[in-house]
């Protein structure tokens, strides 16, 4: 098929691209490389013995639209554009709603206007707000920050769309915590100053980039009273969206799948999984709780499991080896200063 990937520079578009290659898809990326690097494209090309086709270009500028659409027709897109820092949509809510949800209402529409009807989007547990795991696709939806109300409100643009048009098919995948790298070390996740999530965190920790992790609360109702979240290995998620467009092939409507283990781990079980895999300790103080964050998030991932035969199936331990050395040969990420 012929794959039109927005955002596909990006940490998970990356590992998305690189498996769409390898199972014999053309894909077109448009990235705006706000905050992805060519880099990252140049290093799937490499490990493909492929090249993705790359337009430098923002989705919400009518001309990149036209571009891609008018040279590539693709069959399907894959949406991963979109800003995603939560404490940052909350100082800038109207770049949010742009940059997101009006960017996504112009490309359904160029997808309608040029007769492309599979698409698959990155939206987030972040939609189940603070309900009670395990959530199943039916849980009570909401969200508590701007960034989780972009990606609430375009499932529902999306829902209202495919009511409209019989062959529209679309996808929304509800990601759980994605980490991890490509096990050759040569993608993965490549956050711009200082990462606001955790793994990330603790991987500059165990650098030597960043001098102690803070642990958000130890007084949630949880196992050891820290967090606990569903960790996802990026090559899974990155396996659940080619899963998802193979489903969609033959059946249009609006779907919905999460993509999670079904299992949770603390803040604490994450720094030890990672000490392990660094093999010293990680430096961290416990500080107050994180505002706005949940005590425990993680998926009931039965319906991917059943409907797209999709299932996570790396550890917590290879989700932690894969980005310790995915960090240790690539200490600045992309950048090569
Ligand atoms: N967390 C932490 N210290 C950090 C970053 C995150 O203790 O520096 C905790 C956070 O409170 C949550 C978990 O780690 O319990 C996952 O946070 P992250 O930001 O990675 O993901 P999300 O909040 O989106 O689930």
């Amino acid at each position: 098929m012929r794959v039109l990937v927005t955002g596909g520079a990006g940490y998970i578009g990356s590992h998305t691209v690189l498996l769409l290659l390898e199972s014999g898809h053309d894909v077109l990326v448009v990235d705006d490389l706000s905050n992805a690097s060519a880099e990252s494209l140049r290093r799937v090309a490499e490990l493909a013995g492929r090249e993705p086709g790359f337009i430098e270009g923002n989705i919400a500028d009518p001309a990149v639209l036209e571009r891609a659409f008018g040279e590539f027709s693709p069959e399907a897109v894959i949406h991963f554009a979109g800003w995603k820092a939560v404490g940052e949509s909350t100082q800038l809510p109207l770049v949010y709603y742009r940059e997101n949800v009006a960017a996504t209402v112009a490309l359904a529409q160029a997808m309608a206007d040029h007769g492309c009807h599979l698409l698959v989007f990155s939206s987030s547990a972040t939609v189940y707000g603070d309900g009670t795991p395990p959530f199943t696709e039916d849980a009570p939806t909401g969200a508590t920050n701007p960034y989780g109300r972009t990606k609430w409100m375009i499932e529902q643009i999306l829902a209202d769309a495919a009511a409209a048009d019989p062959q529209l098919a679309v996808g929304v995948l509800r990601y759980f915590n994605p980490i991890g790298a490509h096990p050759s070390g040569r993608i993965g996740e490549d956050p711009r100053g200082i990462p606001n999530n955790l793994v990330p965190f603790v991987a500059q920790v165990a650098s030597g980039r960043l001098a102690q992790l803070a642990v958000f609360g130890d007084d949630y109702d949880t196992e050891d009273g820290t967090g606990v979240r569903d960790y996802v290995h990026v090559m899974d998620l990155a396996a659940g969206h080619l899963a998802a467009l193979d489903y969609l092939v033959d059946h249009p409507g609006w779907n919905v799948w999460n993509l999670g283990t079904g299992h949770g781990a603390s803040v604490l079980q994450v720094v030890h999984a990672y000490e392990q895999a660094c093999g010293h300790p990680i430096a961290y103080a416990v500080k107050p709780r994180r505002p706005g964050d949940v005590a425990a998030s993680f998926a009931d991932p039965a319906k991917a499991n059943r409907e797209l035969g999709w299932q996570a199936t790396r550890t917590l331990d290879e989700m932690c080896a894969d980005t310790y050395r995915w960090q240790s040969a690539n200490p600045n990420g992309y950048r090569t200063d």
